[in-house]
């Protein structure tokens, strides 16, 4: 069963190699971490109160029940193809963790539908779950890994896994690996991300500023641009934060 928790566009995607594509995202629900470290403070519908990332709503089981669940690849497609207007937009999976329903056969019909229609389509994922990469059309998927670093809050063998980023570069061609970083993790920051680079095959990376409002990506940004520069790799801002200061379903 795919557990959906919600589906909105034409936007534009605010993030990554993509960035200002118009886009249609279908954001599922459910992730193997709860980065604490991102500091995001809510409460769930029962009333407890938690920190996670600022997408807790989505990557929150607590939240389960505000979820769609879609027990067929047709019936989500009905859904999305509603939002698709006359041209061909991007389609955005997104979580959450997408890649948990990996292995779920309505899964791979959906993004199979959309892949042989022509669609381009992004999966954003933390790059941590073991896929397996055997049919021709998965190649055509770009995978965009926003690996997780330790100011997420969460343990390195739970974070980063070599493995699976290194089939997923190996196998699709243009996957990247992303990192949020702030201005005062930026020291660790480097060395960590070094540490994974050197276990892993060659690939584009981005640096984003940690942020969920307009101003907190002002404050970090300088400093993320400043440390891409000197590595080498590619800035990337957080548009749709910077413009909708994150409110959902834009
Ligand atoms: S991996 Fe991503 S979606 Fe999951 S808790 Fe961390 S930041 Fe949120």
């Amino acid at each position: 069963m795919l557990e959906v928790n919600e589906i909105f566009g034409p936007t534009i995607q605010g993030e990554g190699k993509r960035v200002g594509n118009p886009s249609v995202f279908v954001r599922f629900g459910k992730c193997n971490m709860t980065c604490a470290g991102f500091e995001v403070e809510y409460e769930t519908p029962s009333g407890i109160k938690k920190c996670s990332c600022d997408s807790f709503y989505a990557s929150d089981i607590a939240f389960r029940d505000e979820w769609q669940k879609y027990t067929t690849a047709k019936s989500l497609i009905e859904e999305v193809d509603k939002l698709l207007p006359d041209y061909k937009v991007d389609i955005v999976l997104t979580g959450g963790e997408p890649l948990l329903y990996w292995n779920d056969t309505e899964f791979q019909k959906f993004m199979k539908h959309y892949v042989e229609a022509g669609y381009h389509l992004t999966i954003e994922t933390n790059g941590s779950i073991d896929i397996e990469l055997k049919e021709e059309w998965q190649k055509k998927l770009l995978f965009s890994m926003s690996v997780k670093l330790s100011n997420s809050g969460e343990s390195l063998s739970k974070r980063v896994n070599i493995k699976t980023l290194s089939h997923i570069i190996n196998s699709v061609d243009e996957s990247y690996l992303k990192f949020v970083v702030s201005l005062d993790s930026l020291e660790n920051a480097i060395q960590e991300i070094d540490d994974i680079l050197v276990q892993i095959p060659s690939c584009e990376v981005y640096l984003m500023p940690l942020g969920d409002t307009a101003e907190v990506i002002d404050k970090n940004s300088a400093s993320v641009i400043e440390l891409a520069i000197k590595k080498g790799f590619k800035y990337s801002d957080r548009l749709h934060i910077r413009v909708w200061n994150n409110k959902r379903g834009v």
